[in-house]
């Protein structure tokens, strides 16, 4: 399968509200689209979503690297996964960069083979829960939330800690006395804790019947992450500390936490995750695919592993539901808290070239 031209969107996608997290505050998206066409007259489409903190790179980065590379991404078969992706891994450093070709490659993959992806990749079910996501917040605000999200039919909530342990800690039980027990809580500090403060966070909420907490701590300490893994009675799951495979290893020889959250834009696509969620399943730890605030483009890709294996748990994809506007028709679909795909091959998703205002182009 010939690719014989590949484009690069820049974008910037306002948010519906601030998004407050224990490390920054994010107004709006920025984040690059990538469209691959073929000899044959399919197009494909991938998306990177980069963080300087998580990923270490910036939208601006990206799509240079993407079009300085853009004759060798033209080389690459989406029929030759393997090949192609072990390819772009040698010349795109960094892990969104990489995501936004490997999406792309599979959903051409999935069409040239009129399937849709989660079924190339494993076909484990065809639907899964997922959560939504509660930014910092006061109570008042954080409860008119929680409660407009369960009206909407999600069952499954996360709340975003990390800044002020006393003040989380009234948080959390405020939300479990007012929402009961019908609703499922997840808990996530984005490494705001040290481990004497995550420790006492975390005995604090024991009773309130939480399901787990991401990243209590930095990223770059696994010895404090494992030591609040030990002493911890809800279960710890590393995030921002996994980004792809090698990384995981490490997490599961140091035993430094129960469970992880994978997302393509760390792990840098389907292919690379797809390995992880193996790693994880031999090893016993049950994985959740996140995502980033990002188009339904990434959702959509993520929806479709999650779909795909069944060593996935947990799900937290919802990041496009954050956006004012989205430039994708199609894919993945949110109903009663549970995410569903389009009937399609490949994502199964159109998407509207942004030749708009924010974004630009190239060849
Ligand atoms: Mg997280």
């Amino acid at each position: 399968m010939r690719i014989t031209a590949c484009d690069v969107y820049r974008v910037a996608i306002p948010l519906l509200q601030p998004f407050v997290i224990a490390s920054a505050t994010q107004r709006a998206y920025g984040g690059v689209l990538l469209r691959l066409r073929t000899a044959d007259g399919l197009e494909g489409w991938g998306e990177a979503a980069p963080s300087p903190i998580v990923t270490g790179e910036t939208p601006d980065a990206v799509a240079a690297r993407l079009l300085r590379a853009r004759r060798r991404i033209r080389s690459l078969d989406p029929l030759e996964t393997e090949r192609s992706v072990a390819a772009a891994f040698g010349f795109l450093r960094g892990s969104s960069a990489l995501a936004a070709v490997d999406i792309a490659l599979h959903d051409l993959k999935g069409q040239y083979y009129a399937a849709p992806v989660h079924r190339l990749l494993g076909g484990f079910r065809s639907e899964i829960e997922t959560c939504m996501t509660i930014s910092i917040r006061d109570a008042t605000e954080t409860l008119r939330q929680a409660g407009e999200i369960v009206s909407r039919g999600f069952r499954s909530l996360k709340l975003k800690l990390g800044s002020d342990p006393d003040r989380d800690i009234a948080r959390v039980r405020l939300v479990r006395s007012c929402l009961g027990s019908a609703v499922r809580l997840r808990l996530d500090a984005n490494q705001g804790y040290s481990v004497a403060g995550a420790l006492r966070v975390l005995r604090a909420v024991h009773g309130c019947d939480i399901e787990f907490c991401e990243q209590p701590v930095p990223m770059g300490d696994l010895r404090a992450l494992a030591k609040v893994s030990r002493g911890s009675p809800v279960p710890v799951m590393a995030d921002e500390s996994v980004r792809g495979p090698e990384e995981l290893l490490r997490i599961i020889q140091m035993r430094a936490a129960a469970m992880v959250n994978l997302k393509l834009m760390k792990a840098g696509g389907l292919h690379r995750a797809r390995q992880m969620v193996a790693l994880a399943e031999s090893a016993g730890m049950p994985c959740q695919v996140g995502c980033m605030i990002e188009t339904r483009i990434g959702v959509t890709a993520g929806t479709h592993l999650a779909l795909a294996c069944g060593g996935v748990r947990y799900a937290d994809l919802d990041g496009h539901l954050h956006l004012a506007s989205d430039p994708c028709q199609g894919g993945v679909f949110t109903s009663s808290g549970l995410n569903r795909l389009s009937p399609g091959a490949g994502l199964g998703l159109a998407v509207k070239a942004p030749n708009a205002r924010g974004s630009r182009r190239r060849r």
